[in-house]
């Protein structure tokens, strides 16, 4: 009798974006990072939870309802349905999507979290004056601008004077800077932990987690015991990450993803370090709450080489190109034209460069000259490999090597890199092809050794298509399924993904099915979105 290891768990999060404007490609790529590492990590058979949602309490999108002449909830409704509309055009396979405005057991969790940080004396109220950014939702200090104007919007900040309360931040001084060098709380990549450190060492100060309610035009949290004073936007957005599992009433959930869950993963951008970094650790750690043990930082998408914002004018729709392209096309450019954890740009034509010379030419037409000669020489059924020689040990070995280089990459949250390892061995299998030239053996067939050769040869590549598919199921999901469909195989299995990529598993005698072809090239002239 064999005894089951339960799976484990496996949590994951997007940061919640503002909902004050549509989605852009930035959230584009935040969503489909985190959707990799839950796809993943099932593909692993651990017990994953994956995490998103809005965040709706800012005062930027009372701003924003202010100007449209709605309500504040009619315009976070509004925008917060095209976050979640995401899920469709993108792919994304989140089991949960918080709204922070709306959703009681965010208010509560938050509240918890505020009381028991304020039980542990770490809540304090004080006189506070300072510039601060409604764009930002931040305060300034006057050598952090750019001539008097915030470096992030150019706007001028507004001087905000009035009572509120504090976060004792620079009591976790040590315990931050220790958690932070030991990787208890992995920073990736390294250069941003290193910031991180840095910004440990220039000093701790307490920050602002309320402000007054005619501030927030009654919008956002009420502080526990003081209705003129609602929780200050990161107190309250930080908070989701444990009020969706069900923080304030200590739900099962929240035990199994959070309190007893070893992996606690946030995938974030690199301009919300520092809060996600210091702020929220340090919030969990007054509170008696586990710190998050992954803390994954991508980098800013440009578009045409500038910054994306809507303000700027070249805001591209991701809903759009995954429209227009699929979503595993926008998805394929995201995780490896953009580097996991630096800055990338986006263009039109880079875009269809790498559509047309890695998913056309190389994953494309390896699956259609595969399955075009298996239905060519034997009628579709896949014949039994017999016995190997050197070129094919070669091929063999890139696939069995194919499990260690995704998941030490996935380790590291190398995106790229791990993907780049499935194109790695598309590359090998269509050198392979063209070293053995199958077409030329099969003219020479009667003889019983070539038939051999022929036979062994389209096993090898149907066994590595089979490698890719189940691998690609992470990146890719919807080409995943559209080659195991042609090679007549299924991928959802019980077996973890180490051993479903364990080579030779592809049972000869299946029948392939020539479908259409997966990508069919563009012509760059055709191709101009606006
Ligand atoms: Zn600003």
């Amino acid at each position: 009798m064999t005894t089951q290891t339960p799976p484990a768990p496996w949590y994951v999060t997007t940061s919640i974006p503002y909902v004050n404007a549509q989605p852009h490609i930035g959230h584009a790529l935040e969503d489909i990072q985190a959707d990799v590492l839950a796809r993943y990590h099932r593909l692993k058979r651990e017990d994953v939870w994956f995490l998103t949602g809005t965040d709706e309490n800012s005062l930027k999108n009372v701003r924003a309802a202010e100007r449209e002449g709605i309500s504040t909830q009619a315009l976070v409704d509004r925008n917060a349905a095209q976050f979640r509309a995401l899920r469709d055009s993108l792919d994304l396979s989140f089991d949960d999507f918080i709204r922070t405005s709306v959703d009681v057991r965010h208010a509560s969790g938050v509240q918890k979290l505020w009381e028991a940080c304020d039980q542990n004396g770490d809540i304090y109220q004080r006189a506070y004056a300072g510039l601060y950014c409604v764009g930002c939702e931040q305060f300034y200090a006057e050598n952090e601008l750019a001539d008097g104007l915030c470096p992030e919007h150019l706007v001028a900040p507004e001087l905000v004077e009035e009572q509120n309360y504090f976060f004792r931040l620079s009591r976790y001084t040590d315990r931050l800077r220790e958690l932070i060098e030991s990787d208890q709380l992995r920073i990736v990549p390294r250069t941003r932990k290193n910031e991180v450190l840095g910004f440990i060492r220039g000093g701790l100060a307490d920050f602002s987690i309320s402000r007054s309610r005619a501030r927030a035009r009654g919008w956002g949290i009420p502080v526990p015991g003081d209705a003129e004073q609602v929780t200050y936007v990161w107190f309250d957005a930080l908070g989701n990450y444990i009020s969706a599992l069900g923080y304030a009433c200590d739900q099962a959930h929240y035990q199994r993803y959070w309190a007893r869950n070893p992996h606690r993963a946030h995938v974030i951008g690199k301009n919300i370090i520092r809060f996600h970094a210091i702020y929220w650790p340090a919030m969990l750690l007054s509170a008696g709450v586990l710190p998050p043990t992954d803390i994954f930082i991508h980098g800013f998408v440009t578009v045409d080489g500038r910054k994306v914002g809507k303000s700027l004018g070249n805001a591209i729709d991701p809903v759009e190109l995954a429209g227009r392209y699929g979503a595993d096309v926008l998805r394929y450019y995201l995780l490896r034209e953009i580097p996991a954890t630096g800055d990338g740009d986006f263009s039109l034509d880079r875009l269809v460069r790498a559509y047309n010379a890695d998913l056309a030419d190389q994953l494309g037409n390896l699956l259609s000259r595969t399955v075009g000669m298996i239905s060519r020489y034997y009628g579709g059924v896949v014949p039994t490999p017999v016995e190997l020689v050197e070129a094919d040990l070669r091929l063999v070995a890139a696939g069995e090597q194919l499990y260690q280089r995704i998941d030490g990459a996935l380790e590291q949250f190398a995106l790229d890199v791990g993907l780049g390892a499935i194109w790695d061995l598309v590359a090998i299998a269509n050198k392979y092809v063209v070293e053995v030239q199958p077409w030329a053996l099969a003219r020479r067939r009667a003889d019983p050794a070539i038939e051999r050769r022929l036979a062994t040869t389209l096993y090898n590549l149907v066994e590595t298509l089979r490698l890719v598919a189940h691998a690609l199921a992470a990146f890719l999901p919807a080409t995943a399924a559209a080659i195991a469909h042609q090679l007549g195989i299924a991928l959802d299995s019980d077996d973890a993904l180490h051993h479903v990529l364990t080579w030779g598993r592809y049972r000869a005698g299946t029948v392939v099915e020539l479908g259409a072809v997966l990508f069919p090239k563009l012509e760059m002239a055709s191709v101009a979105l606006r």
